[in-house]
């Protein structure tokens, strides 16, 4: 077990604890109608499935997201601590934070471009799943449909 990011026990549980909250009482959760961006994200392995949309301003800034589907708590608790982060931020910012997210969950081809200097804060809560890893796409399935609404791409992304 690599305890090299974490090594404290209290933390672990605190993280857990944040985890399971979020899965419970998702923030964001439901359709967004005034939505300008919406992608479709599926985890086959899992069985979890998820639309995410997002509202972005003229300035590029995340106006509004939310996200809806259904899924294991893990993928459930990501959507809603991404949702609850980005809206705000301007796009770019948020494009780091994926970075940052993928990095440190170390999906293969992530880009290693500098994340710079963000606060991950809540979401260091996410590298618990590093352990397990058939559950690092459910952590990444939201990440990747906003992306891919960002990016405006038509077709569903999947973590296959
Ligand atoms: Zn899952």
């Amino acid at each position: 077990m690599n305890t090299a990011f974490d090594n404290s026990d209290d933390m672990r549980d605190l993280y857990r604890e944040l985890i399971l909250d979020h899965a419970r009482n998702p923030r964001h959760f439901g359709k967004l109608d005034d939505a300008t961006h919406c992608a479709d994200g599926i985890n086959p392995l899992c069985g979890d499935k998820l639309r995410l949309y997002l509202r972005v301003n003229e300035d590029q800034s995340i106006a509004a997201a939310g996200f809806e589907g259904s899924g294991c708590a893990i993928s459930v608790a990501s959507a809603s601590l991404l949702t609850d982060l980005i809206i705000g931020l301007p796009s770019s910012q948020v494009q780091n934070y994926y970075n940052a997210v993928m990095q440190r969950l170390g999906v293969p081809g992530a880009d290693d471009a500098e994340p710079g200097s963000i606060d991950l804060g809540k979401l260091k809560a996410l590298d618990g799943v590093r352990e397990y890893p058939s559950r690092v796409k459910c952590a990444t399935l939201a990440w990747q449909a906003m992306n891919s609404a960002l990016d405006n791409q038509p077709t569903p992304v999947s973590t296959e």
